[in-house]
């Protein structure tokens, strides 16, 4: 009987979708939730302000490709809060579409602690603000299909603290390690192509990145990624450049992580890596609680092995022709470190 129930995000969602049915404009019917303590505080739909036609009667009033005749689910369900007098401060709004960047600020200044939505709205800058500002972000597919939702730990339901501890981190004088962001593209491009021949030694992507395009996909992607808690990519910047990018990625179903990185040739031999890698350990462990971290490294890629060992990893093994390089595939070396064996900074104090 129990398990005849929806779970509480999918209830909601439900009802977010329902919301969505009194949209006015129909280039985006969107709706929105906002629920604390599994209670629902208010809803919102895109319409326009009280009082003033809907499309649906007069037309859209295009600008700039986008009808700006509506207020957006989101801050229709915030602006229903104000109207009443209600605090969503803590709360989850659920959304049938990926909140846009006004929505995202809104969101965020609301106090709102956690995003549920369903829908693709693809927009790079939402994901990064809310992100960076500690807010949970959460992609919910509807309908769920049936199929287990993977089990996201709810925040507590207090204001978010920005994880400014991992998204900005003096690594040393004038070196730091933050968020990769939309608007690093052409520092990234910039530092890429600068290296195109000292990364294409061991790196396979680099002749498909040339342009500052290639960089914000992979960047937009990266940031989506982040929000659905398969990853996170920092970037490291030295005196105003890009020096490299670091990334862990997450393997939910295992509970198991992979961290990746590289360096612009003139950065090398300063421990920028070794730094980074051991916040993206302390990262995955304490706060992620995954079981295992690896690195892989070219079997030939000496500078790249030399991370993992000087951090104390395990030599797992070598996989034989496990990596294609253009015209001929890479012995690969696989280090791993358990979260037993890692020291949190909690028990370094
Ligand atoms: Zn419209
Ligand atoms: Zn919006």
């Amino acid at each position: 009987m129990a398990d005849k129930r929806p779970s509480w995000d999918e209830y909601f969602m439900g009802i977010a979708f329902q919301v969505a049915t009194r949209s006015t404009c129909d280039r985006a019917h969107v709706g929105a939730v906002i629920v604390r303590e599994r209670r629902i505080l208010t809803t919102g739909y895109n319409g326009s302000p009280r009082g003033l036609p809907h499309c649906d009667d007069v037309g859209h009033l295009m600008v700039d490709g986008h009808c700006v005749r509506t207020l957006h689910a989101e801050q229709n369900a915030i602006i229903q809060a104000a109207y009443h007098g209600i605090s969503v401060k803590g709360g989850t709004i659920y959304v049938t579409h990926q909140p846009c960047l006004t929505c995202a600020k809104m969101i965020i200044n609301a106090g709102l602690v956690r995003v549920v939505y369903a829908g693709e709205y693809p927009d790079p800058y939402s994901t990064q603000f809310l992100l960076e500002a500690g807010v949970t972000l959460q992609h919910f597919p509807w309908p769920p299909e049936g199929k287990e939702t993977p089990p996201v730990p709810v925040p507590p339901e207090t204001a978010p603290a920005p994880r400014r501890s991992l998204f900005s981190y003096p690594l040393e004088e004038g070196a730091w390690v933050r968020l990769l962001r939309y608007e690093d593209a052409e520092a990234v491009a910039r530092t890429v192509n600068q290296n195109r021949t000292h990364l294409r030694r061991w790196l396979a992507w680099v002749d498909g990145s040339r342009t500052v395009e290639d960089s914000r996909k992979f960047i937009a992607s990266a940031l989506q990624a982040m929000a659905d808690d398969r990853g996170i990519t920092l970037a490291i910047w030295v005196e105003g450049e890009l020096a490299g990018l670091a990334d862990l990625r997450i393997i939910l179903r295992d509970n198991r992580g992979e961290i990746g990185y590289w360096l612009a040739e003139k950065f090398q031999g300063r421990g920028l890596i070794t730094r980074t890698v051991s916040l993206l350990l302390d990262y995955g462990f304490s706060e992620k609680r995954l079981h295992r971290i690896a690195i892989v490294a070219a079997t030939g890629n000496a500078r790249s092995r030399a991370i993992p060992e000087r951090l104390g990893f395990h030599h797992d093994g070598t996989l034989r022709g496990y990596s294609k390089l253009y015209d001929r595939y890479l012995d690969m070396e696989v280090y791993s470190v358990l979260r037993d064996e890692w020291v949190t900074p909690a028990q370094r104090r």
